[in-house]
């Protein structure tokens, strides 16, 4: 009697306790499938660095001696669900039981569970083996507290993981968190390291998902894909980005850079949301390079922070809010989104920097995807759900359990203020501020009202009035509202007007 073990395509995690022994019973099943190439328009490199990847995997397990049956895109048999062939390998095999590992999306799960409902075979769910705290564990800690604020839970995982923390369990360095450390603007120096990641030419498999008729969009780049597909590759990023950008990653993580667009950042979202890489495995390697003394403690806790804080935090929040948490658009937000979303031909030379780099690489730092787009987006009142479609689908590590939170609401407040305690939005001065995107812009920071004053400026200040009802009694805010008020009538009402009438062209901006 077989098995069937379905393998998902962001499961390609080798260290999984199903792969520890061969049994000639069980057959991993792998597939390409239309459910998933067409659930939401995705960037090109996506289908093709996933798909490449599932292939790596596929072989990997047979070299181990595994049984595979890797159902390709443009297989005859392909029902191009995952029921779908499943209940046909099922018959083929005679299997007697299906696993799967507890897919990390609610549409997948709730998918899975409902077909396994009603299949006559023995089915069952087993771990993912990947993160750090169970499904329900964050809803669990912050039990009914109002605010489930991260630090809480960051500082919890710190002592459970024990990381960074001196021998009475006090954290090292005297501090939890060393933000404040890691605002500094990039003055050009010190270099940003060379692109460590490996190239591959997909040219082949690009045909293929071209011939059967996926819609896609951005970049393929496939004779000259960027991204790690095995483990060996995500190894090896790992490590060059230990050696020669972690030293540099706080003081330069909020840093905005027109020339250098990856700066110090890992790019190992991808490796660790198909999880070729695991979280504690990244972490230690962080930690080894503070106590070996070639990175400092400020970039290494701001790293840890982004792993073992926000990246579990925003599932937690993700699995304690679905399904509903998707519809949410709490400031009644319905302008749909401009047209230069997908082509970066805006005057805003911010946005055309972050977006036409998102079309070419399907990826963009952090403070590109919150501070530029997802600042644009909240103060024009774009709709979340397009926003969202559009993050989950343009970027390489967007799977919905991570965007969502963060596009819904970290970046759009669309949730009512579940994760963010106040809207993350800015006028043109901290763009300013944190690099060179206004050099040369179209548009001048410093002014607020004209033809050439830079759109920020009117859109903050009108946003904040428009949802004064909503926002003015947030104590965080009490600064922004006091400048609000100490302005003239006049100056409202022509910051007024001057966003209403961008508010009409967003698409000629
Ligand atoms: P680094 O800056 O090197 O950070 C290291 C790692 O920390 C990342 O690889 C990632 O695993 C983790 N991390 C950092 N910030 C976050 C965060 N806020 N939430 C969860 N994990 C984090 N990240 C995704 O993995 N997938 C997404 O779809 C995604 N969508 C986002 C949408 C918006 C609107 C915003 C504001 C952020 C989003 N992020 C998402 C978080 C973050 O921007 C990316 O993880 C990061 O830019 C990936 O690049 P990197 O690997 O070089 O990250
Ligand atoms: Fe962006 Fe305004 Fe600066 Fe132009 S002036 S780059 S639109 S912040």
């Amino acid at each position: 009697a077989h098995t069937l073990r379905l393998v998902l395509g962001d499961q390609l995690h080798p260290g999984h306790s199903w792969f520890s022994q061969v049994d000639e019973q069980v057959v991993y099943v792998l597939m390409e499938v239309r459910q998933e190439t067409d659930y939401v328009l995705h960037h090109a490199q996506k289908i093709l660095a996933i798909f490449a990847a599932m292939r790596d995997f596929a072989r990997y397990l047979r070299a181990g001696g595994h049984r595979v049956r890797y159902v390709a895109l443009d297989d005859p048999g392909n029902r191009q669900s995952i029921p779908g062939n499943l209940a046909a390998l099922a018959a083929h095999y005679a299997a007697q039981r299906i696993e799967w590992q507890q897919p990390d999306e609610w549409r997948l799960d709730a998918q899975l569970q409902a077909w396994g409902a009603a299949q006559p075979l023995d089915w069952a769910v087993m771990d993912s083996e990947h993160f750090l705290t169970q499904r329900g564990e964050l809803a669990a800690l912050m039990g009914q507290r109002k605010q489930w604020l991260m630090e809480h839970f960051y500082r919890h995982m710190r002592r459970r993981y024990k990381l960074l923390l001196d021998a009475d369990g006090a954290p090292e360095g005297g501090q939890w968190n060393f933000d404040h450390d890691n605002r500094k603007r990039w003055p050009g120096t010190p270099p940003v390291p060379a692109d460590w990641r490996p190239q591959h030419d997909h040219s082949d498999l690009w045909r293929m998902v071209q011939r059967a008729g996926v819609q896609s969009f951005g970049d393929p780049q496939a004779a000259a894909l960027r991204w790690p597909l095995n483990r060996t590759e995500a190894l090896a990023c790992l490590d060059a980005f230990i050696t020669t950008a972690l030293p540099h990653f706080g003081d330069y993580e909020d840093a905005l850079a027109a020339q250098a667009p990856r700066l110090f950042h890992s790019l190992l979202s991808f490796a660790l949301n198909v999880k070729m890489l695991h979280p504690l495995e990244v972490v230690q390697r962080a930690k080894a390079a503070w106590r070996g003394g070639q990175a400092p403690l400020a970039a290494v806790e701001g790293f840890v922070r982004q792993i073992v804080g926000w990246r579990e935090y925003v599932r937690g929040i993700y699995w304690a809010n679905m399904p509903g948490y998707e519809t949410r658009n709490a400031l009644g937000h319905h302008a749909p989104l401009p047209r230069w979303f997908w082509n970066g031909e805006t005057h805003m030379r911010c946005l055309h920097l972050a977006i036409t780099q998102s079309l070419q690489t399907a990826h963009a730092h952090h403070i590109q995807r919150l501070m530029v787009i997802g600042n644009f987006a909240l103060l024009a009142g774009l709709e979340p759900q397009a926003l969202h479609r559009w993050y989950l689908g343009i970027y390489i590590d967007a799977f919905e359990w991570v965007e969502l939170p963060n596009t819904l609401g970290m970046s759009q407040r669309a949730d009512g203020g579940v994760i963010a305690t106040k809207p993350y939005v800015s006028s043109a001065a901290y763009l300013q501020r944190m690099g060179d995107y206004c050099q040369g812009c179209a548009y001048d920071p410093k002014q607020k009202t004209g033809a050439r004053a830079c759109p920020f400026n009117a859109l903050y200040w009108d946003f904040f009035e428009r949802h004064a009802p909503t926002l003015q009694g947030n104590r965080r805010l009490a600064l922004v509202y006091r400048q609000l008020q100490k302005m003239s009538d006049a100056q409202r009402a022509a910051l007024r007007t001057q966003a209403g009438h961008l508010r009409e062209r967003l698409d000629t901006l």
